[in-house]
């Protein structure tokens, strides 16, 4: 089906960015593979190529356009040729949301400048050893000093993607504790800076996929944070995670069926490629079967995440309907990637294959962002259950 989503902005993008990955990332692939993350000069590159400043107002050095839209490209774009720009889609597609919803201009002058080129980037850290889906049982805390000029924080995140390179972190943490009637109550979020005293960098973890993306544990022993870091107002961390949730989980779903997308194709053409008992594996009614299934679940899913895409760019996307495409394209995506790796046959399993690396990239969707679990939760309450 046509698509109807993106307008000529975007499809110039597009091109954009296919040629830019073309030339600039898969003749180095392997090398960040290797290294488990990309390099730190990478981002500067993103900056200046205007990738981080789409949806930054003029006055800070963007380029003001106010559609998802972009991102969305270049998801689609990254997962086509099989390559990952690691944390970066964190720095801009989960972190701007916040600066340019809750920070002052002052704040805005201060960041947004270095946001764009790549050379202040961003993090955010939600999730603590002993909590993630219930973000309201976390214990990192945030105590107002006796002088009031700055906050002492106390605590340790895990799991923080892009956590290595971090310039700023967006950490949620307690500055009050909760109270009887809402658990959610006194938490507020800081845009702390790593070279702090007291802040440090723990394992890079190593993980089963994304092995471009450095995720690490953080911890907070006594870190100074000056009242003008304070995002927002205190205490209301756990309304700002609410109202940005949704677009952390629309790029989950974009990424993720983008991901199904691209391994319908590399699918078709291994099974078009490769010959046994004398014949293209392709040539096989099961092959034929399978990949039309698959193309029906990726057909869906691109009709789900081009829906909620146009509600996003409207802001009519709900908690709800975010949780619902979340669910359905990371589920979608689960299912036709195994199914192509299977076509595969052990090509399917080495890691010089993408559908391999895809196999394993895409396994985080249904965790991360909030589990489909949560997803359910979410959907569930919207129906009155
Ligand atoms: C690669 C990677 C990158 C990440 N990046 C970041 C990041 O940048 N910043 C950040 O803050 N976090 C990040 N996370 C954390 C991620 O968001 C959490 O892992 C996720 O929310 C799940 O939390 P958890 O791991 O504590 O699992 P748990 O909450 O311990 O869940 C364990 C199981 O219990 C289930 N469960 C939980 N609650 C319910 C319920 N109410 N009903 C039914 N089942 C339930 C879950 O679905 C799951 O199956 C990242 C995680 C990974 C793996």
């Amino acid at each position: 089906m046509r698509r109807t989503v993106f307008n000529e902005d975007h499809e110039a993008f597009r091109e954009t960015i296919r040629a830019f990955v073309e030339a600039e990332v898969v003749p180095v692939y392997d090398e960040w593979l290797a290294a488990g993350q990309v390099p730190r000069e990478f981002y500067y590159k993103l900056g200046e190529l205007g990738v981080f400043g789409i949806e930054v107002p003029e006055e800070f050095g963007g380029a003001g356009e106010n559609s998802f839209k972009f991102q969305a490209v270049l998801s689609e774009e990254c997962a086509r040729a099989g390559v990952s720009f690691g944390g970066s889609s964190v720095h801009v597609g989960l972190c701007l949301p916040y600066v340019m919803a809750y920070g002052t201009e002052e704040q805005k002058k201060r960041w947004l400048p270095g946001f764009v080129t790549g050379e202040t980037m961003f993090a955010i850290a939600m999730t603590e050893p002993g909590t993630g889906s219930d973000l309201a049982g976390m214990k990192t805390t945030a105590k107002l000093a006796a002088d009031g000029t700055h906050y002492v924080l106390n605590g340790a995140k895990t799991f923080i993607t892009g956590g290595v390179h971090a310039d700023r972190v967006i950490v949620c943490a307690r500055t009050a504790p909760p109270s009887a009637e809402d658990r959610r109550a006194g938490i507020s979020l800081f845009v702390v800076d790593t070279k702090s005293e007291g802040y440090a960098v723990g394992r890079k973890l190593d993980k089963l996929g994304l092995k471009t993306s450095d995720t690490a544990e953080l911890s907070f022993s006594d870190v100074r944070v000056p009242l003008e870091d304070l995002l927002g107002e205190e205490g209301k961390g756990f309304s700002y995670l609410g109202q940005n949730l949704p677009q952390e989980r629309l790029a989950i779903a974009v990424g993720a069926y983008s991901q199904a997308a691209a391994a319908v194709r590399f699918a078709q053409q291994y099974v078009q490629d490769r010959t046994v008992f004398g014949k293209t594996v392709a040539s096989f009614q099961n092959t034929k079967f399978e990949l039309a299934a698959c193309k029906a679940e990726v057909d869906a899913a691109e009709a789900v995440v081009d829906r909620a895409l146009e509600a996003h760019d409207l802001r009519e996307l709900s908690a709800a309907d975010a949780a619902s495409a979340k669910l359905f394209c990371t589920e979608v995506a689960g299912r036709v990637i195994d199914r192509c790796l299977q076509l595969h046959g052990g090509y399917g399993y080495m890691n010089e294959y993408p559908i391999a690396r895809l196999y394993a990239d895409n396994r985080v969707n249904r965790i991360y962002g909030g589990t489909s679990e949560v997803m359910k939760s979410i959907i569930a309450k919207s129906m009155g259950l």
